[in-house]
């Protein structure tokens, strides 16, 4: 059975139960006003039907007294004058009007026949014969036959014919007396039943009928009957009847009374109340039944409809998800094209600008290329903000998840804004506690990134005093650690009620911030995406003219790999008295913190005269310091005076002197004058600490330890290069860097011809441009593999030089046979490092 079917059956159902309910209630309600109506019926005729028992049985009794007490009279009165006799029965007439005639009959002697003696009668005179013969065949015959053989009153039947018709008489035989004569005499009351029942009220349907019952007058006679004038014809409903007797000494009297109960004449009131009820609890209940099965239907239709729209919104929406993807796809695509035609032009000024700067210029020109190189590189920060932004907007920014070490990255990031903060006259530190843990799985460029954007705001944003980047460890366990950066400053501070707006996109605290300070206001937008990205948060606690201090924390997975130690930290400087000098709390802080981890006994200056004080103590007490590590640029007595006083007092110490990067070779110099052990560049790297502690005390004298790696690289004859690029400022820019390296450089405009050139000439290394027309550098690449693979010669190393900073094109390239990827504008140094790397010496 289908579904629908079930539902008609169930519906169908419903209709009948509710029917049944109704129809059973409306039978038991008619039953029930039925018999209550019957019932009335029944009562009212026994109420009529007493009231006319009552009436005859008052009446019929009145006329036995009335007859017996005229006997009485008669017997008792012998004497008695005709005129007496006259008023006694004018009395009982008038006193009872269906007592119509009273008479007396004597018989004659010897004879059957009796003479009417007294009569006294109303209405016409003649209506009681003068003469009766006992035991003729008619009523008055027979019933005197019979009342001489009486002593107590008996009826008669009714008298047939005559003016008296209809009537009955009453017949006592009284005792001889003077009034009869002596002889045998009846005395006769002739009664009129129609008087009798003119009282009785009379129901049109009533039935009555008046018997006389006696032994030797006939039996059982009626004397009355009163039917119905007209039959009805309706439905006789029921019939009732109630019969009663009156007894005398010799005769007795039935009343029957009967009617019927007519259809016409209920009282249907109640019928109709429990037909009205019984039906509207019928209807009611079908309504109820009706109702369910379109509240029912309405469902269906409902579901039917909200099914259809599910239907309808999951087709739109896979339609939509459809879109959207292609949609991405298209953005992803115009974000890197986006950004590689911005890159390349830029790559050419940023370049060009610096090859610039490398010539003679005068101090004007030399400002004119400054600002174009700034504005330059303020554009590509600009270009790479608002990319980063629409990648993290479009979903397209993927984290990864590689293994990194904190402290360095940390230290990395501080130490490329040494210059920067060195020449502002800022102090700058980096501060990793101890319980960090060395080795986090995660992505280190994306945190340098939020690092680098705080700690570049920091600058921007501070005139003097510090600015600390501090690490520490917060919850952690086995597996994962979370971590609470900060990095505070001493600047301008923020508004409270800016507090929260400035990682809104665009946002700045006021737009002449733009004027003053530069800057376009995605940084911290993007720190914001990023940090929620990893899960983490960051906010910023700040006061007006004191300071910020922006902080963020992240919970990061613990790396794979054991952490690695190293080399530095294994130095041995147990016991080693040092003695720190520096004017900044903090760094003081950093110094200690290392050295003490290590078992170095600490003591720490504010000032060079402090310490000056504190190392000639220490040496009057034979008890010299190991080493010092002093600052080199201090209020007051600086770190060289310092040194120079120790000296010139007669003292001798190994000297380690931290350095600014802003004026290098001045200090150098310096140093050199003096002959210090060794000196450190700001900030103070954890490792470079070390091996510089390691150099100076194993080497009273090494010179060189901020040597550049770089210009360390020295090859030792001219290298062959092919430099692939379809953009001839491109050529040019690179061509520069290279001119006064012992590199040999060929040139090629697209992959086609590269592979040619390959194919003809052995090469060192290969630069390779990505997006050229003809042949791009990826197939160019896969080409160059083959060829080598086919050839069975060693795989030459190419540099892929790509405008795309997005993760998957350096994939991309690295699967295409890539052994490394440049991401444009390109520095000289970063080419010139890559270069040294690649190349075999
Ligand atoms: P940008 O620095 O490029 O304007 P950011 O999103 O990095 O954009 O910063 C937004 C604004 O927040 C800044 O313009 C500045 O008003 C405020 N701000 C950020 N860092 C600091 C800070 N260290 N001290 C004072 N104000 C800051």
């Amino acid at each position: 059975m289908s579904a629908r079917q079930q539902n008609q059956a169930s519906v169908w159902f419903f209709y009948f139960v509710a029917a049944a309910l109704g129809l059973s209630f409306l039978v038991t309600l008619l039953v029930l006003a039925w018999n209550n109506v019957v019932e009335r019926e029944v009562q009212k005729f026994a109420y009529e039907s007493l009231s006319i028992d009552d009436i005859v049985r008052t009446n019929v009794r009145a006329a036995n007294d009335s007859l017996e007490n005229f006997a009485t009279v008669l017997e008792a009165v012998p004497e008695i004058s005709a005129a007496q006799l006259e008023s006694y029965a004018g009395d009982t007439l008038k006193r009872f009007d269906f007592i119509t005639a009273i008479a007396i009959y004597r018989r004659r002697a010897g004879d059957d026949e009796f003479l009417s003696e007294f009569a006294f009668q109303r209405g016409p005179g003649a209506s009681l014969p003068p003469k009766v013969t006992a035991g003729t065949d008619d009523a008055m015959g027979l019933g005197f036959e019979a009342a001489l053989h009486a002593s107590a009153p008996i009826p008669t039947g009714t008298i047939e014919d005559g003016p008296a018709a209809g009537s009955f008489l009453l017949l006592k035989p009284v005792a001889e007396s003077a009034a009869v004569s002596g002889r045998a005499a009846i005395l006769v009351l002739r009664i009129e039943p129609d008087e009798i029942f003119s009282n009785v009220s009379s129901h049109p349907y009533l039935t009555v009928r008046l018997f006389s019952e006696s032994e030797g007058v006939g039996g059982r006679q009626l004397l009355f009957e009163r039917t119905p004038a007209t039959a009805s014809r309706e439905w006789a409903v029921d019939s009732l009847e109630e019969s009663t007797q009156v007894r005398f000494d010799r005769y007795s009297m039935r009343l029957i009374a009967g009617r019927e109960t007519y259809w016409g004449a209920l009282d249907k009131g109640l019928l109709f109340t429990g037909l009205v009820l019984g039906a509207g609890v019928t209807l009611l209940l079908i309504a109820l039944a009706r109702a369910k099965e379109l509240q029912a239907r309405e469902l269906r239709e409902r579901n039917r409809v909200i099914e259809d729209q599910v239907r309808r919104q999951t087709r739109e929406l896979a339609e939509a998800r459809d879109q959207a993807l292609a949609a991405s796809r298209v953005e992803s695509d115009f974000l890197a094209s986006m950004s590689h035609e911005i890159r390349t032009p830029l790559n050419a000024i940023i370049g060009m600008a610096e090859l610039l700067s490398d010539t003679d210029l005068s101090g004007d020109q030399q400002k004119y290329v400054d600002v174009f190189k700034n504005a330059g590189e303020a554009l590509l920060s600009l270009v790479n903000d608002i990319l980063d932004l629409s990648k993290i907007e479009a979903e397209q920014l993927v984290l990864e998840k590689i293994d990194f070490n904190v402290l360095a990255l940390v230290e990395q990031s501080a130490d490329i804004y040494a210059l920067k903060t060195a020449a502002k006259g800022i102090e700058l530190a980096a501060h990793v506690a101890a319980d960090v843990p060395a080795d986090l799985l995660g992505d280190p460029s994306r945190l340098r990134q939020i690092i680098l954007n705080l700690i570049g705001n920091a600058i921007k944003f501070t005139e003097s005093g510090e600015i600390v980047v501090h690490v520490s460890g917060m919850a952690g366990g086995e597996e994962r650690v979370r971590l609470l950066f900060s990095v505070s400053d001493t600047g301008i501070g923020i508004p409270e009620e800016k507090l929260e707006s400035i990682f809104g996109s665009f946002t700045q605290v006021d737009s002449s911030t733009t004027r003053k300070y530069g800057g376009t206001g995605l940084g911290l937008t993007i720190s914001k995406r990023v940090v929620e990205m990893m899960g983490g948060r960051i906010w910023v606690e700040s006061v007006e003219a004191k300071g910020s201090t922006f902080k963020f924390e992240i919970e990061f997975k613990r790396g794979d790999s054991t952490p690695r130690e190293l080399p530095s930290q294994t130095v041995d400087i147990k016991g080693l008295a040092v003695l720190i000098v520096d004017d900044s709390e903090t760094n003081r802080l950093i110094l200690r913190e290392a050295l003490q981890a290590q078992g170095a006994v600490v003591t720490e200056c504010g000032s060079g005269g402090d310490a000056v004080a504190a190392y000639t103590a220490r040496a009057d007490r034979n008890d010299p310091f190991d080493l010092i590590l002093c600052d080199a640029q201090m209020p007051g007595m600086d770190g060289f005076e310092v040194i120079d006083t120790i000296v010139k007092q007669g003292g001798s110490v190994k000297t380690l002197m931290m350095l600014t990067s802003s004026n290098l070779s001045d200090d150098l110099e310096r140093a050199n004058q003096i002959g210090l052990g060794g000196y450190l560049v700001k900030p103070v790297k954890r490792a470079e600490l070390m091996r510089a502690i390691e150099g100076v005390l194993e080497i009273a004298a090494k010179t060189e330890v901020a040597a550049d790696r770089a210009d360390a690289a020295k090859p030792g004859e001219q290298r062959a290069l092919l430099l692939v690029e379809d953009n001839s400022d491109n050529r040019l820019l690179i061509k520069a860097y290279l001119k006064r390296e012992p590199y040999d450089v060929d040139e090629a405009e697209n992959g086609a011809e590269a592979l040619e050139m390959f194919k003809n000439k052995p090469y060192d290394l290969v630069l390779m441009d990505v997006q050229m027309p003809i042949m791009d550098g990826h197939t160019a690449t896969r080409e160059i593999r083959a060829y080598e693979a086919a050839q069975g010669i060693a795989k030459v190393p190419v540099i892929a030089l790509t405008a795309h900073a997005i993760k998957e094109e350096m994939d991309k390239s690295i699967e295409a046979g890539c052994s490394a990827h440049l991401t444009k504008p390109i520095k000289k140094q970063t080419l010139l490092t890559a270069l040294a790397e690649h190349l075999e010496p």
